[in-house]
C-alpha cells in the first residue's frame, strides 16, 4: 500500500462515529504499518514520548521495544501521572482511566506525562492490551528488537481521542503489526469532546448490555491468569506467555483470551497447537 492510501485509510477510522463502531480493532494495511523516516533514528532505551499538541493534549510516543526493555519485575500498583485535561470527575464515571501510550510492560518505563492519555477501560485493559502482549510475547520469545509507535488520534479539537494507532515493526526479522483501537466503553456513551456522558434515553438493549457488563466484570475479578489464546476460526489454542508466531498471527476478531485449564479445552474440542506445545 502506499503512503498515501494508508494515511487514508486511517483517516477514515478517525472520522467514523465510535460510538456506532461494531468492531473495536481494526488490522490496517495486512499489519504492515508504514513508518516516518526519522522514526528510524529511534535509540534503544530512550523511548521519544511526543511534545503535547495545540489543545495540550498527548499525542504520541515511538520507542524500540527489545528484551532489554521489557520489565524484569511486574508492577501492580504504579502512581500515573494525570494527563492534560484531565479532571476529578473523569474518575468517577468509570469510564477512562489514565491509560499510557506505550505500556509499562514494554518500556518499563514509569511516570512521563506524555506518555499518557484519557484512555477508556476497555481499551487500556483490553484492546491495547492484546497488541501489547502479541509484541511483549515475540519479543521474548523470538530475542528481536520491534520499532514501536502508538499514535493517539483526536477528531477536531476534542478532548477525549476517537483511538489509538499502534505501528510495529521488527528490525531483525519481517514481524510486524499494525491495529487501529477504538477509544469506547461498550454500552456507555459518552462526548468525545468534553468526556460528558450522552444522557440521551437508553434503550432496552442498553441496559441489557449494562448489566451483562458488569457480570463480566465480576468475572472477571475472579479469573487471574490468562493460560492460553484461542483462535476461534481453526479451534487451536497457544500458549498465552510463550506463542508461537501463528499465535501472533490470529485476528483481533477471531482472537480469545482465555484462564480456562488446558483439559476443559480440549473437552470443547479445541486442539493444542503442535508448535507450542511441542517445545
Ligand atoms: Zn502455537
Amino acid at each position: 500500500m502506499e503512503k498515501e492510501k494508508y494515511k487514508q485509510e486511517i483517516n477514515k477510522l478517525i472520522n467514523a462515529e465510535p460510538n456506532k463502531i461494531r468492531k473495536y480493532t481494526v488490522t490496517i494495511n495486512n499489519d504492515k504499518p508504514i513508518f516516518n523516516q526519522k522514526d528510524y533514528a529511534t535509540i534503544e532505551g530512550k523511548p521519544n514520548y511526543y511534545k503535547l499538541d495545540r489543545e495540550g493534549r498527548s499525542n504520541g510516543a515511538i520507542a524500540i521495544i527489545s528484551p532489554n526493555t521489557l520489565p524484569l519485575i511486574t508492577k501492580k500498583k504504579l502512581k500515573y501521572p494525570s494527563p492534560s485535561n484531565w479532571s476529578k470527575s473523569f474518575e468517577n464515571k468509570k469510564i477512562f482511566e489514565k491509560s499510557h501510550i506505550i505500556a509499562y510492560s514494554l518500556s518499563a518505563k514509569i511516570a512521563n506525562p506524555n506518555n499518557i492519555f484519557i484512555g477508556t477501560i476497555k481499551l487500556n485493559r483490553s484492546y491495547m492490551k492484546k497488541v501489547e502482549n502479541k509484541v511483549r510475547r515475540y519479543v521474548k520469545n523470538n530475542l528481536v528488537r520491534i520499532l514501536y509507535k502508538v499514535t493517539v488520534k483526536y477528531k477536531g479539537a476534542n478532548k477525549i481521542p476517537t483511538g489509538v494507532l499502534i505501528e510495529a515493526q521488527s528490525i531483525d526479522d519481517d514481524y510486524s503489526i499494525c491495529r487501529f483501537c477504538y477509544n469506547v466503553q461498550k454500552g456507555k456513551n459518552f462526548r468525545y469532546d468534553n468526556g460528558f456522558i450522552d444522557t440521551k434515553k437508553h434503550t432496552l438493549g442498553d441496559i441489557i448490555k449494562d448489566i451483562k457488563d458488569k457480570f463480566s466484570r465480576k468475572s472477571n475479578r475472579k479469573q487471574q491468569y490468562l493460560n492460553f489464546v484461542i483462535n476461534i476460526k481453526t479451534k487451536v489454542f497457544h500458549l498465552y506467555d510463550d506463542g508461537c508466531i501463528q499465535s501472533k498471527n490470529i485476528e483481533p476478531e477471531n482472537e480469545q483470551e482465555t484462564t480456562a485449564k488446558e483439559k476443559d479445552l480440549l473437552k470443547k474440542n479445541l486442539k493444542p497447537c503442535k508448535k507450542c506445545f511441542t517445545n
